[in-house]
């Protein structure tokens, strides 16, 4: 056999993982230029986090690739798929995707792979943007927060849904529609009574029905009530190919919190009630929704301090607290590798990912769950070092990352820098 680049020795549940050539190689021990301890340690798969804003080109001061990616690997994250906002421009055409590809190229530590962007505008432009790779196209259905990524009307989505279909591409959607709610206040209960589950509702119908129509291929990102996963669940059951995400915090937080914790646990759909938390962990177990993300989306400090909650940027900076949060919530690690690495990968054809298997890429996270830690403001590596999770004590810490054989983060610092690569579907 020949010599390994590395060897994993002494981790659960696998006990020597040989690595040559950035791929995973074998099972068995054997000679290896160099060697990891990781007994006590947990092996996952690298995260697949299908879900996040770096918003460079065009707003690297809200986040960028360089400290995105950073966070990311920190969180044992080894493949992210970037949002087309709030970069700027967008990306809705093959000049915004190649600008993105070299600024990813130059900066990431983590691998990514990109949404292009379903707006009226962007409806002749698919067939181009799937020539450049992109793994699908996401829309909102609602006001996006963004004035340059307007909201895809049904006619919108109908047409891009058809395109994409043909293209043999996903559609991703931000399923709420506006009910046109009279304003009440400014506080965050205001907010959260603003955004209620029916809004969520009524889009996943309607998108669901446009799916049916079309048959395209349908990802609802982000749901955040158990009564969206049934509608979603029963699309599949009458044989509509569609899956869901939900986020970390729908899962770890409520309303109640966001009260608490105001600007930094903004986020839209807004987190609901304890009961749908515990509704929304059934479901997860019972493999009713597919894929676990963050929808990591930082913005700078002043854009979050504005005294109208409803004018506060919304968005949750998570990248990098989402596999300790759910390991810390209770989440299996079989299940963990389930829903946040083998699913997405899978759904978006992401060669190489989400596996810890002969031939597979050699993208690993090394997890200790012998000690708690309490996430500090200090611990990010985060342009803006905000999120909820800080103050949040996690029975998880990331102890390792290896991108596809290369070791990118260990015992709290970024090793390297760089080194990401592209990746389009198969
Ligand atoms: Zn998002």
């Amino acid at each position: 056999m020949p010599e390994l680049d590395l060897l994993i020795r002494g981790a659960e549940p696998l006990p020597e993982i040989g690595i040559a050539g950035g791929k995973i190689v074998s099972f068995a021990a054997g000679s290896a230029h160099a060697e990891i301890d990781a007994r006590g340690l947990l092996v996952l798969p690298g995260v697949v986090d299908a879900h996040v804003h770096f918003n460079e080109p065009g707003r690297t001061d809200w986040e960028g690739w360089e400290t995105g990616s950073r966070g990311a690997v920190a969180g044992g994250v080894t493949t992210v798929c970037d949002m087309p906002l709030n970069s700027t421009p967008p990306l809705v055409d093959a000049a915004a995707f190649d600008a993105k590809r070299a600024a990813a190229e130059a900066k990431s530590v983590c691998d990514f792979a990109f949404w292009g962007g379903l707006i009226p505008q962007s409806v002749d432009k698919l067939e181009e943007l799937a020539a450049c790779g992109v793994m699908g196209f996401k829309a909102f259905m609602s006001h996006s927060g963004i004035d340059d990524f307007p909201k895809a009307d049904l006619a919108t989505l109908r047409a891009g849904m058809k395109r994409a279909a043909q293209l043999n591409l996903p559609i991703a959607v931000h399923a709420e529609l506006n009910r046109d709610l009279p304003r009440t206040g400014t506080s965050v209960r205001d907010y959260l009574t603003s955004r209620p589950i029916a809004m969520e509702l009524d889009a996943i119908r309607a998108v669901l029905d446009i799916a049916g129509e079309t048959g395209c291929a349908l990802h609802v990102v982000h749901v955040s009530s158990s009564e969206g996963v049934e509608f979603i669940a029963a699309a599949k059951q009458r044989g509509l190919n569609v899956t869901c995400e939900t986020c970390t915090h729908y899962l770890t937080f409520t309303g109640a919190d966001m009260e608490r914790l105001g600007a930094v646990a903004k986020c839209a759909p807004p987190m609901r009630d304890a009961d749908n938390l515990g509704r929304l962990w059934e479901h997860l177990r019972a493999g009713r929704i597919d894929t676990l993300g963050s929808d990591h989306s930082p913005s700078p400090w002043n854009l979050k301090t504005d005294a109208d909650f409803f004018k506060v940027w919304g968005g949750i900076s998570g990248v990098q607290h989402l596999l300790p949060a759910l390991l810390d919530a209770g989440l299996e690690p079989q299940r963990l590798a389930q829903f946040a690495a083998r699913n997405p990968a899978q759904r978006f054809r992401l060669p190489g990912k989400g596996r810890l298997e002969i031939g597979a890429d050699a993208d690993l996270a090394l997890v200790d769950l012998r000690e708690s830690v309490t996430v500090g403001a200090e611990d990010l590596f985060y342009r803006h070092k905000h999120s909820p999770y800080i103050g949040r004590r996690l029975r998880a810490r990331v102890a390792r990352t290896i991108l596809r054989g290369n070791p990118v983060f260990a015992d709290g610092k970024i090793i390297g820098t760089g080194g990401g690569k592209l990746l389009k579907p198969l």
